[in-house]
């Protein structure tokens, strides 16, 4: 396997450039990711949505913004967030640099998810977090059917 990854300081500083279509990525996924809610909202209604202020769009802060917050889906409003974070930090200039440790972020990371706000080491620990805590609610909730249900629940049916 060939590793081109050389991780020096360079690969890792950002161009004007690389942080204006970063930027303007961000940008496009949360207005596509509100648009989409927005559509859902308007559904029976013929207008078309297009109050979005073009590439002024910034961090979510107006009330529509939070409004349709609401209506996105766990999985959406994290995206939203972690989007909003990643603006945030365009703004102050750390972009790039993982939340958790402060270590760079690997471009090739970046250019797959723009808006990921931690570096790939810290994101697998947080999802390894993220998978115990659903595996502990799970059986929290196994456990609570086996009140309710004596033993039956736990009959061995792996598919
Ligand atoms: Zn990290």
């Amino acid at each position: 396997m060939k590793n081109t990854d050389k991780e020096n300081k360079d690969e890792h500083s950002f161009s004007k450039v690389e942080i204006e279509s970063a930027k303007k990525v961000l940008i496009k996924m949360k207005k596509d990711i509100f648009k989409e809610i927005d559509a859902g909202i308007k559904e029976g209604s013929s207008k078309d949505s297009t109050e979005y202020r073009g590439d002024n769009y910034d961090i979510a802060s107006s009330e529509r913004d939070r409004e349709l917050m609401y209506m996105l889906g766990d999985r959406e409003r994290k995206k939203v967030k972690a989007i909003d974070n990643a603006l945030l930090k365009i703004k102050e200039g750390t972009y790039g640099v993982c939340d958790e440790c402060g270590e760079p972020i690997s471009k090739k990371r970046l250019k797959i998810i723009p808006y990921s706000n931690l570096c790939i080491n810290c994101q697998s620990k947080a999802e390894e977090e993220e998978r115990k805590q659903l595996n502990e609610d799970y059986i929290d909730h196994l456990n609570t059917l086996s009140l309710i249900n004596d033993d039956e629940t736990f009959k061995d049916s792996d598919e």
